[in-house]
């Protein structure tokens, strides 16, 4: 199983052959407070790595200074220690692949720039769209991705970008050829998707020097020896532009598990305004962490409704096959039933 696209390929692991060392990774950003939703994500992550009694990373996507919420970052760690969803590396206990802080790895990002635009493979790009200073956040909708880019900047003469560059620096963009990517997702099964039709030559760099997230995931995931990326499934067509990354940069791409959504009462994906279900309101509120993790498992289909346990009992036998695939709703009156006297 690989894919193509002209001039590169590269060879996923195959679903169902893990390497024998797994490394798996949460990769939260500290710039919103935990919902269900990322919870549900963590705990499958979690799950999947200690099933395959591998290691978990944990690294820090503070890619954004301005967006980062002090004392978040504290929180988020705090919290999924609560829900007893532990790791093995991280900024607070160090280890062999560090940093595991985003904002504290820019030196490598700007190193595989370089490796990019010495291979021909990035081009400058002096558009100012709201698009390219959006790039250092991942996108969870088309929404975020905005429209396909039309290529504005890709052949400027060598005259043109020495002029351009004297009023201001450039951002970085990834030549995209055409061509589909396919891969084969632990739970969506066969992917294929076609970069160049639905987002173009995408940021890898902002002019600022903030990396893309396309770029910095690549990179860390890479660099950190991650095996299984598991995450929510609106970055399901974001893993085809970080496939085209891995080639371009010669570096090996882990399989990936794309986890179904929580979405909210209106179908919506879980953001801020469904308040309710912050991991801190429910704990604020007395709700036992194993009543959390109980009505996880069961919206994954991996625990009868109304289960309360501990992650680590929810280990021996996890699979994907087991993952039911559709987005789960967690109704509020469901939710209200955690609370005590509810
Ligand atoms: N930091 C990203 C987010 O919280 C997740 C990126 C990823 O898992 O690749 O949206």
């Amino acid at each position: 199983m690989g894919y193509q696209s002209e001039g590169l390929t590269a060879t996923p692991s195959p679903a169902g052959t893990l390497p024998l060392t797994y490394r798996g990774r949460f990769a939260p950003s500290p710039t919103g407070p935990l919902h269900l939703g990322n919870a549900r994500t963590a705990l499958l992550a979690w799950l999947a790595a200690r099933s395959a009694r591998g290691a978990l990373v944990m690294r820090v996507e503070d890619l954004d200074p301005p967006r980062v919420r002090p004392g978040l970052e504290a929180r988020i760690l705090d919290e999924l220690r609560w829900l007893g969803l532990g790791w093995d590396e991280g900024p607070d206990l160090g280890g062999g692949a560090g940093p595991y802080r985003q904002s504290e790895r820019g030196g490598r990002y700007q190193a595989a720039l370089d490796r990019l635009q010495q291979a021909g493979l990035a081009y400058p790009c002096f558009c100012s769209r709201a698009e390219i200073a959006a790039a250092s956040r991942a996108p969870h909708g088309p929404a975020d991705d905005g429209p396909r880019y039309p290529g504005t900047c890709r052949e400027l003469t060598a005259a043109e970008v020495a002029r351009r560059s004297g009023t201001r620096p450039p951002a970085w963009r990834l030549r995209v050829e055409p061509g589909a990517v396919c891969f084969d997702d632990a739970v969506r099964g066969p992917c294929r998707f076609e970069p160049a039709v639905a987002t173009g030559d995408f940021v890898v760099m902002r002019a600022d020097g903030v990396a893309a997230y396309q770029l910095a995931v690549v990179v860390d995931d890479g660099a950190m020896g991650i095996t299984e990326v598991v995450r929510g499934d609106d970055l399901l067509p974001s893993t085809a532009r970080q496939l085209l990354l891995y080639a371009a940069l010669g570096l090996p791409a882990p399989r990936f598990a794309h986890v179904p959504l929580v979405v909210g009462e209106d179908g919506e994906r879980l953001a801020k305004r469904h308040r309710a279900l912050s991991l801190s309101e429910l704990r604020e509120a007395g709700v036992a962490p194993g009543a959390v993790v109980g009505l996880l498992a069961a919206s994954c289909g991996l625990a009868p409704a109304g289960t309360r346990c501990g992650a680590e009992e929810l280990v021996e036998g996890f699979d994907w096959d087991r993952v039911r695939p559709g987005p789960a709703q967690l109704p509020p009156a469901l939710l209200a039933g955690l609370l005590p006297g509810g």
